[in-house]
């Protein structure tokens, strides 16, 4: 591989093997059948368990672990020589979150503090201790394992998992450095409203981002390539600044490692469009686990399907994202998962040269409310997106491809590309923000918010008005309904949206929280749907509306020279998500359709549900479809696949183009039979079993 060992090493680690070690592993698993799984699975870079919490090379460095069955050997050691004997990226793993006993005796000020003043044992393993991830131990010790493992072996990058601490430390060195910042006490509540909280989230990340660049200057001492890279999963890509994180993140890890409970295949890959409506240009690695995921249970041991491993891995490659397993334990009790790992690396080998060159482009992109869920802790986010899962769902249903773009990123190049922009529930948007969408609004952008949408400034306060007042072309009326019930909304008048119904049917189910609205000044302002008014739910003789629907539920606007816009203040999109009423997914797509305005720029037409991907670049458009039609969709693990039949793909004609070959790039038979006509080209595929891409080549 050309590029090993320069500083654009990461741009070609696309498939990554990860190897977890456990302390027992050192003497007891099969350094050579590891190499052999590394080429067996079509690897193209490794990450390997270096040190932190567990030394698996003879560290030199005082209080640096050493794992209890290392004896003389380096397992670490030979895994780096293995993997770069076969062309591999390596990259070294290590885990600064926790330490022994000896280690909180001999540095007690490196243990964090808990709320009650007493130092922290871990939650999980209490014979351990949990490291301040703010002051000496970061600063002072981690830089010498740091500097160790780049000075003697043959690595890319150190890649540290849990660097970032676990929430506020009460220790000495926090409380000193904090008051240096703040002149303030430390916050003993998470509470985005306080001004200490919000000062401490700044302190914090001020810490964290210098301690970065300083572990990425003692790699790049030692290997000039070389990088340290932040585990930024998860909240952290959202909270950190973009600018730290384009110079010092060359990869990004979504640490989503696979589905538990009521969770979507499509999930995957929308984590990747969230990164990428951030970081549209970076490498995102989506970790995929071997096993069943599920932090209840914890089962690090298990091995999950093979057909739900390739789906989970390739709702990610769908959407762009380098694939990585990552296996825990250095034995191997069951293999089963080498083979689904093989395969889902082969598909993303394929799709990588087929869309070699290309971007992600799509007319709609959903708005990514990052500034509303950084004021949401980690563990509550699911609830939070719901609002966004539903949109998401339904524009899946209405096989309508979509990306996302951050609210932090809304900048008039990112958003030319785009013609609506969708914001399931963005609650929380600065005056700045507000103006963005507006001005892309007369641009002639198209916008359809829901929920609280800009109901709250950046920091979380509730405004008075939207601050999208005048592009919604509505008002705040009242406080916001919560917890209703027995809520309908009907038709009215005959607008095209009100064409979701279909006749006979002029009512139909309503949300369980709304914004009460009045219609601001100026033309253009429609109401294709009002609110009835609530009425009890017993007794059932009691269970009739009381009077006439004239609230307005859902309002649309047109204004010459503008784009379209529709302001639904209530919570269609987590409604939806929670029942799956029919009515609601018709409700979203025919109101992102209408935004839209024209037809789309790629139709695909079948009788399937599947989630679908548009690149686009080098004189090329590839349409990427995974069949997500199954009976575990929603739920895995997927135990086997329904392949699905006959689909159209239709792509309007790219401008001073006449013509096109097409192919279907999983599948690889003869060239499709292209019919051109009304500025558009389509082809047929035969059916699709997980997934397929086709690709026009025009002319
Ligand atoms: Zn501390």
């Amino acid at each position: 591989m050309a590029s090993l060992r320069t500083p654009d090493w990461h741009r070609s680690a696309t498939r990554w093997s990860q190897i977890t070690l456990v302390e027992d592993d050192p003497g007891s698993f099969d350094v050579d059948r590891w190499i052999g799984i590394f080429r067996e699975t079509g690897s193209n870079a490794a990450c390997i368990s270096a040190g932190g919490y567990v030394a698996y090379y003879p560290t030199e460095i005082p209080h640096h672990y050493r794992s209890r069955h290392l004896g003389g050997t380096d397992p670490f050691g030979a895994l780096v020589d293995g993997a770069r004997a076969h062309g591999l990226h390596v990259m070294a793993r290590i885990d600064p979150h926790a330490f022994h006993d000896d280690v909180a005796q001999a540095h007690p000020e490196w243990v964090s503090v808990g709320r009650d003043g007493a130092p922290r044992r871990h939650w999980a393993y209490p014979d351990a201790w949990v490291s301040c991830a703010y002051g000496p131990h970061s600063h002072g010790y981690i830089p010498l394992i740091v500097r160790e493992i780049a000075r003697n072996y043959d690595i890319d990058a150190i890649f540290a998992n849990r660097w970032q601490g676990h929430g506020v430390c009460y220790c000495a060195s926090c409380r000193a450095s904090f008051r240096d910042y703040a002149d303030a006490g430390l916050p003993m509540d998470e509470n985005p409203s306080d001004p200490v909280w919000r000062a401490w989230s700044a302190w914090r990340r001020r810490v964290l981002s210098n301690l970065v660049v300083e572990l990425d200057a003692v790699v790049k001492e030692e290997r000039p390539h070389a990088s340290f890279i932040p585990n930024m999963g998860g909240s952290s890509i959202m909270e950190f600044d973009t600018d730290l994180i384009n110079q010092q993140c060359p990869i990004l890890a979504i640490d989503d490692q696979g589905r538990r409970g009521v969770n979507a295949i499509w999930r995957a890959g929308r984590n990747g469009k969230q990164v990428r409506g951030t970081f549209p240009d970076r490498n995102v690695i989506l970790i995929t686990s071997v096993g069943v995921e599920d932090r209840r249970y914890r089962w690090k041991d298990s091995v999950t399907t093979a057909p739900e491993l390739r789906a989970w891995m390739g709702s990610g490659t769908l959407h762009g994202l380098s694939a990585w397993y990552t296996k825990f334990n250095g034995k191997i009790p069951d293999d089963r998962w080498i083979a689904p790992v093989r395969d889902g690396f082969a598909l993303h080998e394929r799709l990588e040269a087929a869309r070699a060159s290309m971007v992600s482009a799509t007319e709609i992109a959903i708005v990514e409310a990052s500034t509303t869920l950084n004021h949401i802790a980690w563990e509550n986010r699911d609830a939070a997106e719901t609002c966004d899962f539903g949109f998401y769902h339904a524009l899946v249903e209405a096989k309508l491809p979509f990306d996302y773009i951050s609210d932090r990123m809304l900048t008039p190049e990112r958003l030319a590309g785009y013609r609506v922009l969708v914001m399931p529930d963005v609650r929380c948007l600065s005056d700045a923000q507000c103006a963005a969408i507006d001005a892309f609004v007369r641009n002639g952008g198209s916008v359809v918010a829901a929920g609280q949408t800009a109901l709250y400034d950046e920091n979380g306060e509730r405004r008075a008005n939207f601050g999208l007042a005048d592009t919604f072309g509505t008002d705040v009326a009242g406080p916001t309904e919560t917890g209703l019930k027995n809520t309908y909304l009907e038709t009215a008048g005959r607008h095209a949206l009100a064409a979701t119904l279909p006749e006979g049917a002029e009512r139909m189910i309503g949300g369980s929280e709304r914004t009460p609205v009045s219609l601001g000044a100026g033309d253009g302002v429609e109401v294709p749907f009002c609110h009835l008014p609530a009425f009890p739910d017993l007794p059932m003789e009691e269970v009739y509306p009381r009077g006439p629907a004239t609230e307005p539920a859902v309002i649309a606007t047109e204004r010459p020279g503008c784009g379209r816009v529709v302001h639904i203040p209530w919570n269609l999109g987590s409604i939806f998500w929670d029942i799956l009423a029919q009515d609601h997914q018709q409700l979203i797509e025919t109101c992102v359709r209408w935004a839209l305005g024209k037809t789309p720029d790629v139709v695909v037409e079948g009788r399937s549900l599947v989630d679908l991907s548009v690149f686009e670049g080098d004189g090329a458009t590839a349409v990427g479809l995974q069949n997500l039609t199954n009976p575990m969709m929603l739920k895995g693990p997927i135990r086997d696949v329904y392949p699905v039949g006959r689909h159209r793909i239709s792509v309007a004609l790219p401008e001073g183009r006449t013509g096109a070959t097409a192919r279907a790039v999983i599948d690889g038979g003869p060239e499709l039979a292209v019919t051109l006509g009304h500025g558009r080209a389509e082809v047929e595929i035969e059916g699709i079993a997980e997934m397929e891409v086709v690709r026009f080549d025009w002319r």
